[in-house]
């Protein structure tokens, strides 16, 4: 029998995309993801129904990993070659925040030369970009993500619990002359924090020839307080775009696209529109999650993790890994379960899990 040389479960999807968490800490608290501050908290004891819910939202930070659990350079390194190997295209650096880890150019220069990787991206909240823009780019880094939730800087600071929008701003700017391309930029809308934003941010994409995401708040958040009612659903959100700007469609790249995409008329920049919550693309989803402690995570919505660190600390042999990498693919979920009598959210939030 010839053995299979790509990482596919039972339902014929094959994996292309491995998003490697760095690090579960962060410097920002946003409060769709990690919140801690007072305002995150007033927010969402204001939309706390009892009637529908028992247990009142308490915003609780995880507890951070200890150094020695978090996996080494040489260990992702090796983790993501085997994965390569196995099929995987595509390599994305997330956290927590991934520029809190020490060296980060150093991993991204390792992963770089790794042959059969066709693409090395990250996803940040921006506020130490500025420091690393040089180092990324020279190591091998080729696209870039940041996260901006508003333009307004009292808001950016009551969503992400820190005073930085004009530090992701410069950052921005940084990434695009230094030709990381295209630069994307993400926002979460949630109703009654910034959804009266979303024309503006959309306005920054245009003048700023931005590739810019809406993202649906999903319930991955650390003090659990996620209602169905804070989300704006996608459709929503297109048609208050549409009525502002004149946006023609953009085809569909790879079935597995997670964004629903737009052009501006002027043909400068784009939107699309992430709806994983009111219109799910389970179907097609090729992606796969490495925590930052060594955890294989096959859906952002899993109820189980699989140890691999374990296994890189117990001297076992990059056949076995790669035998039980395909094992752990084959019983990837058939999809996420939100909005559902038996959903469950999951123990660790975006932060822990690396988005
Ligand atoms: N710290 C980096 C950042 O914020 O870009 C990378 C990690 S963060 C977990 C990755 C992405 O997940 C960000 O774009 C963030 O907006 C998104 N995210 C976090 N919590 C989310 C939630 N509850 N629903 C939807 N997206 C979320
Ligand atoms: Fe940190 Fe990113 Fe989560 Fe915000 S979304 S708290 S920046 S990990």
């Amino acid at each position: 029998m010839t053995r299979p040389t790509t990482l596919s479960d039972s339902f014929g999807r094959v994996m292309r995309d491995l998003r490697v968490s760095l690090t579960d800490r962060c410097n920002f608290r946003c409060l769709y993801c990690l919140p801690e501050t007072e305002e995150a908290a007033n927010f969402y004891r204001t939309k706390f129904d009892p009637q529908r819910n028992p247990n009142p939202p308490t915003l609780r930070l995880p507890d951070w990993k200890p150094r020695s659990e978090i996996l080494s350079f040489e260990e992702i390194e090796r983790l993501v070659r085997l994965a390569v190997n196995l099929g995987i295209q595509k390599i994305r650096l997330t956290g927590g925040e991934p520029l809190l880890r020490q060296g980060v150019e150093i991993l991204v220069g390792k992963l770089a030369r790794i042959p059969g990787l066709k693409d090395l991206a990250m996803t940040t909240n921006g506020f130490l970009f500025i420091r690393k823009a040089e180092a990324l780019k020279a190591a091998g880094l080729q696209r870039i993500s940041f996260s901006l939730d508003s333009l307004d800087r009292d808001n950016f600071k009551k969503i992400t619990g820190r005073d930085g929008l004009s530090e992701v701003l410069t950052g921005i700017d940084r990434a695009q002359e230094l030709g990381l391309n295209p630069v994307k930029v993400n926002a979460v809308i949630i109703r009654g924090i910034n959804d009266h934003e979303m024309e503006g941010l959309a306005e920054l994409a245009r003048k700023r020839n931005l590739s810019f995401r809406f993202i649906e708040f999903m319930p991955l958040d650390s003090g659990r307080a996620w209602l169905k009612d804070l989300v704006v659903p996608g459709r929503e959100i297109l048609r208050r775009l549409q009525a502002k700007f004149a946006l023609h469609p953009v085809p569909c790249a790879h079935a597995s696209e997670t964004a629903r995409r737009w052009a501006f008329e002027d043909g400068r920049g784009e939107i699309g529109i992430i709806a994983p919550v009111t219109e799910p693309f389970c179907g097609h989803c090729n992606r796969l999650r490495l925590t930052a402690d060594g955890k294989i995570r096959t859906c952002l919505f899993s109820l189980h993790e699989h140890d691999v660190k374990g296994l890189l600390r117990s001297g076992a042999s990059d056949e076995e890994i790669a035998k039980i990498l395909r094992g752990i693919v084959w019983q990837k979920e058939e999809r996420h379960h939100i909005g559902e009598p038996d959903f469950v959210q999951p123990e660790r939030s975006m932060s822990c899990i690396g988005g």
